[in-house]
């Protein structure tokens, strides 16, 4: 379990995240809301000890992580960034970094396993030689998740991960990462715009709004008012027949 108390954090004196309190439960996905400069980049560098908080705890199942080596934190933690950066190398050797944890020197047969594995299962085995600068946004995004999966971390923290994705792609990266997280009974948090998206496969959101936490429901306990507040926006949430919900914008005279 993923438990968080009390957590505060300030840029120079700016509070920017005000007293967060939340758990993430094993096999569960929380996708992280809220509109832009709400906190949301904020709150996973701090969960991944990238920023220091001010105050508060932090423990992943059981064990502070602020006492961590950097090491320490990436056997248990993959964070992939909102903004990725990319290297003159192939997209082979970037996800076999996600194996770096694991291996001092040199990788082994296990290690290029799991990389060949995650290549096929993200599609991307015909990009495996090509180099990463070379590559389209969603390819270098694809690239950066399959690094994280390949690292099979105890959480996962991804920021936007499917802002440069096609539908198609979003849908089967989610799917994957929902159908990884219950299998081997992990966790992960990522912010996602897409509240369509993001009800589909979220178990849990978080409402973060001006650094504050304003909510903390299971997807069943969405209710259109809770985003409409963090959004200013009116929002309905409609089922269908299927039992998929969906969010849309209340038409309103322009
Ligand atoms: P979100 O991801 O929800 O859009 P962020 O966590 O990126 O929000 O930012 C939260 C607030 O902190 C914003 O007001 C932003 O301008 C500010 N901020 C983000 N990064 C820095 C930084 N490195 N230094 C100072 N302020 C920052
Ligand atoms: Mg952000």
């Amino acid at each position: 379990m993923l438990h968080v108390e009390h957590l505060t954090f300030c840029y120079r004196r700016r509070e920017t995240l005000s007293d967060l309190s939340f758990d993430v439960n094993l096999g569960e996905v929380v996708v992280v809301l809220g509109p832009n400069g709400s906190g949301k980049s904020t709150l996973l560098r701090c969960l991944c000890q990238i920023l220091r908080p001010r105050n508060g705890l932090v423990t992943l199942n059981g064990g502070r992580l602020n006492s961590l080596s950097a090491e320490q934190i990436a056997r248990k933690i993959a964070y992939v960034p909102q903004r990725l950066e990319t290297a003159p190398f192939s997209v082979f050797d970037a996800v076999l970094l996600g194996r770096k944890p694991y291996f001092t020197w040199s990788p082994s047969p296990t290690d290029f396993q799991r990389v060949e594995e995650m290549l096929y299962r993200l599609e991307l085995e015909s990009f495996a030689q090509r180099p990463l600068h070379q590559l389209s946004g969603g390819e270098v995004q694809k690239t950066a998740l399959a690094r994280a999966l390949v690292q099979e971390p105890e959480l996962l923290l991804f920021d936007e991960p499917t802002s440069a994705l096609d539908l198609k792609n979003q849908i089967d990266i989610l799917r994957l990462v929902r159908d990884m997280i219950r299998e081997k009974n992990i966790m992960a948090v990522m912010s996602i715009h897409d509240l369509n998206l993001a009800i589909r496969y979220a178990d849990r959101f978080l409402l973060l709004k001006d650094g504050r936490l304003i909510g903390d429901v299971s997807r069943g306990e969405l209710q259109p008012d809770v985003i409409e507040y963090v959004y200013g926006i009116p929002m309905e949430i409609h089922t269908s027949e299927k039992k998929v919900s969906f969010i849309i914008e209340k038409t309103f005279p322009n």
